[in-house]
């Protein structure tokens, strides 16, 4: 065992533009130590304090609370002296007492994890003393009755042990505010605080059976370690387990004098932004209040003022309060305390620049003197979060690389979708919670059946879940709300594709068809009835909410340009169609990694003749039917291949199960079987014949190619066609035909086989050729293991990690959105696989079955088409993994460029 001695540094001070430790320190002073070390450095006046070093915390969990005490002691002593010299108070002190707050801190934050106590140091000597000094009886004994209640709960073991117990402080509170009729905190008097530290303490008594610790001494050690002990608290070592963070770590823990920001007139607390955090715009602004608390500007029981001369005047313009009423009533900070006001710019000037990010602070001015509590890189929105990139860019505060590792990828769907008039949004109501399938905001009138969704202009489809055969109405849909399925459910995948907004999962939704109802919480919606949907954050709105139109000119164009210098990895879209094809291209796209074959069935004209192939008994009514898809068809692909104009274009054969094209509603399989002159008895037996039990497991992919090779010829024929009628009109086209769920290689062979004799067949009929390659899908593990002989054959391998990740996990995809919610609640999963690669498991598969295929085919081309090709953390998977290229859909092309770019730079 290690000897512990006290010649080792355990205790780091900061205060009065002086400090032990900086901001390179985190691992050993916490983040929150670090950073205030690093403030006091830079001649911000922070309330002086000290850090003891996470070290300790591993020491205490090893040794104990005696022995960490002893080693702590003398350095402890010290810096209390020093922050007693500094602030002209003194620990312990009845008439001038110096009261501490104890934090935890760990090298990353984990918010609200671990605990902290407030205004230590006071009793009932000292709270006479304090209410004397500060003239301030009821400041006094708030904060004494709110010191007691924290430290309670935090180190006498006062919370209640489960959700449902009842909180004791909380309870006394109840029963004083039931007495006195009241029903604020603020409405309390003098009186009444003291009967509440009274009865507190009389709770502390009984509940543990010693006395609530007069000696400030012994409560400072008591919130020393209470802080380590939290540590090793329930919640403490949930996060960690979620987020990765060793147990050994530990937190550090932070004691810095108390300021107070509620002394009176003279004292104010607010919160502060360097930059604007909703634009961006470099314009200096925040909050504050006179004679307050933290919490009180934050908690809206009082309006807070701004800081700056000019937000006021706007606030007045938008509350239409006239401007000597402004001043009067809402004056700035900068008008009332001008001297303050340029202290605190100046040190948001000092704090940007050193920090080089725009930097949202906390301050409290005490008695006119100003203190900066805390600084950190602020939240902003995707809007800002491009525009500060590019301005600190501009401003020479970032180099290129740093400036392009500033943007959140996933932040900046925010900026490719239509977006919520943010005023509109806080005045919304939020009826029911689903999961963010598809970003954007939609508003609309409910419709409850695909094939009405042009009942109305602004519709929202709403479905238990919908199907292929929705297609249409989701994309005449403005969004799509369903009540089950998860990230890659049907409704989801396709909405993202169409750019779509969509909500799915919203398990509180009670819908019902028959009644063309939506239910939730008792409250019953009708067709046309008016909601909205925000697709960022998966909240269901009631009525009409204003939304407004994206812009991805100026800073967002620079930064993607920016991205591309930088980027070496290739970023494709997947496309079914020349509408989405062009919205690709236009986002930057290289190439179109995945069109899904399909999709293009779906249409009023030509479902028909797709169901009549598959009703079709024998070869020849199927090639029949085949013969009237393929005009069709090939004019998708010319229409896609002229928008690409010359850049790859992989195209998927077929893949999904039959029984999705036949109609499975009684009225439609009757208008079906007047169509082909069969009876409805053929048609409800061909539908049952099809039925599967486990249809994504079943009948698909290649299998249909190679049991039905007529679809593979009459798809071969429709690309070939296309490309070679494309090059007569001087436009050319880059075909990949590309084989889905192959986990054998002949079955790959056998598709190979009816494609190349097609294809030579129609190079002869038009006595010309066209250029093209042949690959395949990996999204069977088989496949991923015998990658090297599929390599041997195929010129180009696509992961399709929706299915690899469904194979690999046997979790159905269909149906996961039954457990996987519930997985990821208890921790059993850290993330849902079908939206974050699975590198551990999955990822092994993509890896080997990238190294194999280029072993045994070093020209092979290798990328990913499913639904992580545009997911961050997955395209620099990619990278690492040496893949080709990422494809995904449409609207997350800028996403991926920038990950990919970002993947380079790291
Ligand atoms: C995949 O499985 O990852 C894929 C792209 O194909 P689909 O989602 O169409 O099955
Ligand atoms: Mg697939």
């Amino acid at each position: 065992m290690e000897i512990l001695t006290k010649t080792k540094k355990r205790v780091y001070t900061f205060g009065d533009k002086n400090a032990d430790g900086s901001s390179e320190m985190k691992n050993l002073l916490g983040g929150k130590g670090a950073n205030l070390a690093e403030m006091s450095r830079l001649g911000i006046p922070v309330p002086p304090g000290f850090t003891i070093t996470t070290e300790v915390c591993t020491e205490y969990n090893g040794q104990g609370r005696d022995m960490v005490i002893g080693l702590l002691e003398e350095e402890v002593a010290a810096s209390i002296r020093k922050i007693e010299k500094n602030m002209g108070t003194q620990f312990g002190d009845n008439e001038n007492p110096l009261l501490l707050s104890v934090r935890s801190g760990a090298r990353v934050s984990m918010p609200g994890m671990m605990d902290t106590v407030l205004n230590l140091g006071l009793n009932d000597d000292s709270v006479i003393g304090l209410a004397k000094k500060t003239n301030n009886e009821r400041f006094a004994w708030d904060s004494y009755r709110r010191f007691i209640q924290m430290y309670g709960s935090v180190v006498l073991g006062m919370k209640p042990a489960t959700k449902e117990d009842e909180d004791p402080f909380e309870e006394i509170i109840d029963h004083l505010k039931e007495k006195r009729r009241i029903e604020h905190d603020t409405q309390f008097t003098v009186q009444d605080l003291q009967d509440l530290v009274y009865d507190f303490k009389d709770s502390v008594k009984k509940k543990t059976g010693r006395n609530f610790p007069n000696n400030p001494w012994e409560q400072l050690w008591g919130a020393v370690m209470a802080v380590f002990d939290s540590w090793n608290g329930n919640r403490a070592i949930y996060y960690r387990k979620i987020n990765g963070i060793p147990s050994d770590w530990g937190t550090a823990v932070n004691v810095q004098a108390m300021v107070f920001g509620n002394m009176g007139d003279n004292s104010a607390t607010g919160v502060c932004f360097t930059r604007d955090a909703a634009t961006g715009s470099n314009e200096f602004n925040g909050e504050y209040l006179v004679n307050a608390q933290g919490e009180d500007v934050v908690a809206g029981v009082r309006t807070p003022q701004q800081i700056t001369k000019l937000g006021s005047i706007r606030w007045a313009e938008l509350a239409q309060t006239d401007e000597d009423e402004r001043r009067k009533n809402y004056p700035s900070l900068e008008e009332i305390m001008p001297k303050i006001y340029t202290e605190l710019f100046n040190y948001q000037e000092v704090l940007e620049k050193h920090y080089r990010d725009m930097q949202d602070m906390e301050f409290t001015i005490q008695d006119g003197k100003l203190w900066i509590l805390q600084t950190r890189n602020g939240k902003r929105t995707g809007a800002a979060m491009v525009k500060i990139a590019v301005d600190l860019l501009r401003e020479g505060l970032l180099s290129e690389k740093e400036a392009l590792l500033k943007i959140e990828p996933n932040k900046l769907d925010e900026l490719l979708h239509p977006v919520f008039d943010p005023k509109a949004l806080k005045r919304a109501h939020v009826i029911a919670q689903g999961l963010p399938a598809s970003p954007g905001a939609a508003t609309g009138q409910i419709v409850f059946f695909a094939d009405e969704a042009k009942k109305f202009k602004n519709s929202i489809l709403v479905r238990i879940e919908t199907s292929p055969e929705d297609l249409e109405g989701m994309n005449l849909a403005k969004g799509i709300l369903t009540a089950r399925g998860g990230m890659t459910s049907h409704a989801a995948v396709v909405a993202r594709g169409m750019g779509k907004c969509c909500i799915s999962g919203a398990g509180a939704l009670k819908i019902n068809y028959k009644k063309r109802t939506m239910t939730v919480d008792g409250k019953v919606y009708h067709e046309g009835d008016w909601i909205s949907l925000n697709g960022s954050t998966g909240n269901v709105l009631e009525g009409k909410v204003a939304t407004m139109e994206p812009e991805l000119t100026g800073e967002f164009a620079e930064i993607m340009a920016l991205s591309d210098k930088f980027r070496t990895m290739e970023v494709r879209a997947n496309a079914d169609n020349p509408k989405d094809a062009k919205i690709a291209k236009s986002f930057g796209a290289t190439g179109i990694g995945l069109a899904r074959t399909e999709h293009m069935f779906f249409e009023v004209d030509r479902i028909k003749a797709m169901r009549e192939m598959i009703l079709a008994s024998t070869v020849k009514g199927r090639k029949a039917a085949l013969e009237d898809l393929l005009p069709m068809q090939r004019k998708d692909f010319e229409e896609i291949f002229e928008v690409m104009n010359g850049l790859p274009v992989t195209i998927r054969l077929l893949d999904p199960p039959l029984h999705e094209f036949v109609p499975h509603q009684l009225a439609t399989q009757k208008e079906l079987a007047e169509d082909l002159h069969i009876s409805l008895g053929a048609v409800k037996s061909k539908v049952a014949e099809l039925e599967e039990f486990n249809p994504m497991l079943g009948h698909r992919g290649c299998r249909l190619g190679n049991t039905y090779p007529e679809i593979t010829e009459m798809q071969t024929r429709a690309i070939l066609e296309a490309a070679l009628s494309l090059k007569q009109k001087g436009i050319a086209a880059k075909p990949e035909i590309m084989v889905p769920l192959v986990g054998t290689v002949s079955e790959f062979v056998e598709q190979e086989k009816v494609i190349r004799e097609t294809a030579q067949l129609v190079f002869e009929e038009y006595d010309d050729k066209v250029d093209f390659s042949i690959g395949t899908m990996i999204e069977v593990p088989r496949a991923a293991l015998i990658a090297g002989e599929i390599a041997n054959r195929a010129e180009f391998f696509s992961f399709g990690t929706n299915d690899l990740t469904q194979m690999t996990f046997g979790y159905s995809r269909d149906d996961a959105g039954k457990f996987l919610p519930i997985y990821l609640e208890k921790g059993i999963l850290a993330a849902d696989p079908f939206e974050i690669l699975d590198q551990e498991g999955v990822g092994q598969l993509v890896e080997m079955g990238t190294k194999r295929g280029r072993a045994s085919n070093s020209d092979l081309k290798v990328g990913i088409c499913g639904e992580h090709g545009g997911e961050p953390s997955s395209v620099e998977f990619c990278y690492q993994t040496g893949i080709n290229y990422v494809s995904c859909s449409p609207f997350r092309v800028p996403i991926a460029r920038i990950a990919a770019a970002q993947a380079a730079v790291k």
